[in-house]
Order: C-alpha cells, then sequence, then structure tokens
C-alpha cells in the first residue's frame, strides 16, 4: 500500500480524529515544505482561511458519520499562490466500529479551474469589441430587471444603439475597416459609461446598455453625451479617417413589466422612430 500511496499523483494524507496530521504521501512535496506539513500538526493550516471552516465542519462530519464527502477549496502556499484541490475524505474504524483516522485524498484542480474561468469569459465576451455578448447582456438585463422589480433600485434604462448606415462603411472601406470602427464604438462606450453601467454587442453594428440607477431623462442625457461623442470623433483605419454617427432609442425598464425583453422592445421601437426621423439622433 505504502508503494501504491506514494507512487500516485494524488495527494494521500491520514489524519487523526481532530485534524492533524499523521501522514502525507511525497506528491506533498512540491506544495508544501517538509516542515510546514510535519506529523502532529493541523492540517486546515494551509486551507484558504475563507474556506477553513467550512472544510472544518466537513471533516468534523466525516468523523461524526464515518462518511465522507468531495469538497472544492484553496491552499495558500508558502509564496501566498493559490492553488485549488479537490479532496475526498475516507473514515477508518478501528476494532470498535469508532473512527479513528480520516483517509483525504486529493487533487490539484488549478489548471481545471483556470480553464473553466477562460471558457465561462470566453462564452460571455465578443470576441470582436471584447464587449459581454447578447447572451450575457440579457442575462445582466434579467437581472437588473429583478432588482427594480424587488424594489432594490428605484430605477434603470436601457439603451439600443445602431451605428447609422454601417453598410456604407464597409463597403466604402471595406469590411476589416467596418470591425475596426466596430472597435472603436465600444472603446468610445468604455469612456463614456460608468463603472456600473453594462455595455453589450448585441450583434451585427447593435449595441446596447443597461444604466442602473437612471431614470428616462437621465438616460436621454447620457445618451445624447455618446451619441455626439460618436458624431464628434473618427475611427481611424490605415491613415484614413471613418466618420460614424449612431441613432439610439431609450427605455425606461419598469418594476411592472412582466418581462426583461419589453424594456428592450420598447427601446427598439424608439430606435427605429430615430431612424425614421433622420438617424444620429436619441429617441
Ligand atoms: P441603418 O442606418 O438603417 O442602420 O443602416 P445600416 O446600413 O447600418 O443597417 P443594416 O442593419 O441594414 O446593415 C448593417 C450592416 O452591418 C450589414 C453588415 O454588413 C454590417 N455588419 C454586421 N456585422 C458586422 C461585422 O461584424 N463587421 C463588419 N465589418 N460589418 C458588419
Ligand atoms: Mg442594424
Ligand atoms: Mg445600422
Amino acid at each position: 500500500f505504502r508503494a501504491i500511496v506514494e507512487n500516485v499523483g494524488d495527494l494521500v494524507a491520514v489524519l487523526d480524529t481532530d485534524g492533524q496530521r499523521l501522514y502525507n504521501s511525497p506528491a506533498y512535496g512540491p506544495l508544501f515544505r517538509e516542515k510546514d506539513i510535519r506529523e502532529g500538526t493541523s492540517s486546515f493550516m494551509e486551507v484558504h482561511p475563507d474556506d477553513r471552516e467550512r472544510i472544518q465542519a466537513l471533516f468534523r462530519k466525516t468523523v461524526e458519520t464515518g462518511i465522507g464527502e468531495c469538497a472544492q477549496f484553496r491552499f495558500v502556499l508558502k509564496d501566498g499562490s493559490i492553488r485549488f484541490m479537490e479532496s475526498d475524505g475516507r473514515a477508518i474504524h478501528d476494532a470498535d466500529g469508532k473512527v479513528s483516522k480520516v483517509v483525504v485524498i486529493s487533487r490539484d484542480i488549478t489548471e481545471q479551474k483556470q480553464l473553466e474561468a477562460d471558457l465561462r469569459e470566453l462564452a460571455a465576451t465578443d470576441m470582436l469589441t471584447g464587449l459581454p455578448n447578447r447572451r450575457h447582456f440579457l442575462a445582466q438585463l434579467e437581472q437588473e430587471k429583478a432588482r427594480v422589480s424587488r424594489g432594490e433600485e428605484r430605477c434603470a434604462a436601457i439603451l439600443m444603439i445602431d451605428i447609422d448606415h454601417f453598410k456604407l462603411v464597409n463597403d466604402t472601406h471595406g469590411h476589416v475597416a467596418g470591425d475596426h470602427a466596430l472597435k472603436h464604438l465600444a472603446a468610445l462606450m468604455r469612456q463614456v459609461l460608468r463603472k456600473i453601467d453594462s455595455p453589450g454587442r448585441m450583434g451585427g453594428e447593435e449595441f446596447a446598455v443597461i444604466l442602473p440607477g437612471a431614470d428616462l431623462p437621465a438616460a436621454e442625457t447620457f445618451a445624447e453625451r455618446l451619441r455626439k461623442r460618436v458624431a464628434e470623433s473618427q475611427a481611424m483605419y490605415q491613415q484614413r479617417p471613418i466618420a460614424m454617427t449612431i441613432s439610439i432609442g431609450v427605455s425606461e425598464i419598469k418594476a411592472g413589466d412582466a418581462r426583461s425583453e419589453e424594456a428592450l422592445s420598447r427601446a427598439d421601437r424608439a430606435l427605429y422612430r430615430a431612424k425614421d426621423s433622420g438617424r444620429n439622433r436619441v429617441t
């Protein structure tokens, strides 16, 4: 058994019923110094302070019931770096059937966690502009609508933004320049937005913004500022300026709306009125 325990990649620890170390397999070596995991020291010392109580409670439960549970937690290494771990506890019973020791088998899942986080980020982000994508934006709109409906937020508003005659930008400067112009607009939006605002790319040359705490006049003022900023600036592509204007539809997110999409469609209708009445304007 020692040969097995010393040669598997997993970290194997044997602890007494107080969680004191009796044995740590060599796989602990790359993470901890010998003296940090000495026999008789508490095995919870290296657990991240925010996870420690939960893991200690789980350990006590394993000792009481004899049944282990899988858990995820973080180790804090001596250099301050953090490793994500997944552990399984198993009770060892003595001759009387009492729990006498606990075997904990752990795996380092840091890389897996990082990949998960990267994937989550990727799935929520529009790759061209780096803004939240449509799906992520709609999820945020749903949350904002819930806050307004619960009365946690007095009001909120949404902007629907569409670039005017964008086909012409593509036709005149080429599709790559068009992409560049989209990135330029996203950058302008980021500059003008407050930290609490949530922008998103809804698709193509359509964007949207959630403005928490903004009533209709405040949202219109903000939209007008963005419209003006875009009209006055130019995207530069291969030393050639690309002029651009946007039309914006504004709507309040109302507590009484049955669904968050209702605010979206009101803003959309307002946007189409802005287009109909000449573009480069806020409605
Ligand atoms: P309007 O003022 O009525 O909005 O006119 P428009 O030409 O902007 O409207 P329309 O929606 O008909 O055209 C949008 C164009 O946006 C069509 C498409 O070629 C272009 N487009 C959509 N997505 C992208 C993209 O990712 N990159 C580039 N370069 N162009 C895109
Ligand atoms: Mg469009
Ligand atoms: Mg357009």
